[in-house]
């Protein structure tokens, strides 16, 4: 008797590639779009108080009550207004959290799990959208965007019409372009997709433009966020706000204490500390714009405007991956975006990182391509 991967293992399963994150050592880590800022120290005592005290013995508060008030106040995820105009009525809105976005786009994808059905996402983009469909057995289409990287509505529309995906994913930034997608055509595509649409709003400290304020209007529009990029990529926190009769769907299928307590206890002390962490989006916003002009000086390069913490840049003459490992032999760990191929050939990523690091860049770059 043998137990066979081949006879076992869904084929689709085999066929892919599993998610690499290359040690970074004591490198420069500027490939993950993590904040580069720690804890501050003023901070750290009275954070470690609380992880004294929090009681690992115990399972956590499995609705995470209390953490999910604060973010829904601070996150401002529209009330329900009770307006007695029954043509502008609001839907009444709800949250649920995740063991990080990641975890709720899986949840989204399980309930909607059908053969035959459909996730659609912009390419290139975020690729756990194709992963996740593959994991839970559904389809992924995937529609090219223009050269600008905007999305292409003519093929957008009719990929939906063809297709009629469950799940529409529209990453606002996109990753791993930077760029917002205009929000008339967002909205054009709430409007016909009769399918979910969700706003995945990972990089929102950065971008200054939301949809969250239009939750309630639609009854297919979700909008989800993280902690993730905003500096608290180590708890794995991710939020999805929508209407309520999809969001008590979804809550259905979330594992019981997917929120673990020290995540809990620690997300609930830096929201009391917000403008700890908006200070720290602040700088890394104007950084952005500091490392947008100085990659934009080589003549070599293509950059995007991004409205994300981090820049994608095509290399016009030279070699993506030669610069790559250049830098990584001097100590800077960057994304390697070319082996994704199509659009993003010859392409770089990199994170928007502190002010030294930003320079260290710049003159391992110049090291590099001078
Ligand atoms: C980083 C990223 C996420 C993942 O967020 P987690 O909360 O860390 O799982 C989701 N969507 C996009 C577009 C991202 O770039």
């Amino acid at each position: 008797m043998s137990a066979k991967v081949e006879d076992l293992i869904r084929k689709e399963i085999q066929a892919i590639h599993a998610y690499h994150v290359p040690d970074p050592g004591d490198m420069i880590k500027l490939d993950a779009m993590e904040n580069p800022y720690a804890m501050p120290e003023i901070l750290v005592d009275e954070w470690l108080e609380l992880i004294k005290r929090a009681e690992i013995n115990r399972y956590p508060d499995p609705a995470a009550s209390r953490l999910s008030v604060m973010l829904e106040s601070y996150m401002e995820v529209p009330q329900t207004i009770s307006s007695g105009d029954a043509k502008n009525k609001l839907l009444a809105n709800s949250i649920i959290l995740g063991n990080g976005s990641d975890e709720l786009i899986q949840i989204m994808a399980m309930a909607v799990a059908q053969p035959g059905k459909k996730i659609l996402a912009p390419e290139p983009g975020f690729v756990m959208y194709n992963m996740i469909a593959s994991f839970v057995g559904m389809e992924y289409v995937g529609v090219a965007l223009k050269e600008d990287f905007s999305l292409d509505m003519p093929a957008m529309l009719a990929a939906i019409k063809t297709h009629q995906p469950a799940l529409i994913f529209l990453a606002y930034p996109n990753n791993p372009t930077g760029n917002l997608f205009a929000d008339d055509e967002i909205l054009e595509i709430l409007n016909v997709a009769q399918g979910l649409v969700v706003i995945d709003e990972a990089y929102h400290p950065f971008a200054c433009s939301s949809f969250m304020p239009r939750l309630g209007e639609f009854e297919n529009l979700l909008v989800m966020r993280t902690v993730s990029k905003m500096g608290l990529a180590g708890l794995r926190l991710g939020l999805l706000a929508g209407p309520e009769r999809w969001i008590c769907e979804f809550d259905k299928i979330r594992l019981p204490y997917n929120i673990n307590i020290l995540t809990q206890v620690t997300a609930e002390f830096a929201l009391r500390h917000a403008d700890v962490f908006e200070a720290q989006a602040a700088i890394i916003r104007e950084q952005r714009e500091w490392l947008f002009e100085k990659l934009n000086a080589f003549s070599q390069f293509k950059v995007f405007p991004s409205r994300a913490n981090f820049i994608l840049l095509r290399v016009l003459e030279g070699d993506a991956s030669q610069i790559f490992e250049g830098l990584k032999k001097r100590g800077v760990l960057i994304k390697n975006s070319h082996s994704s191929g199509g659009m993003l050939t010859q392409c770089l990523r990199v994170t928007v990182g502190k002010p030294q690091e930003n320079q260290a860049l710049i003159t391992a770059l110049n090291a590099c391509v001078g």
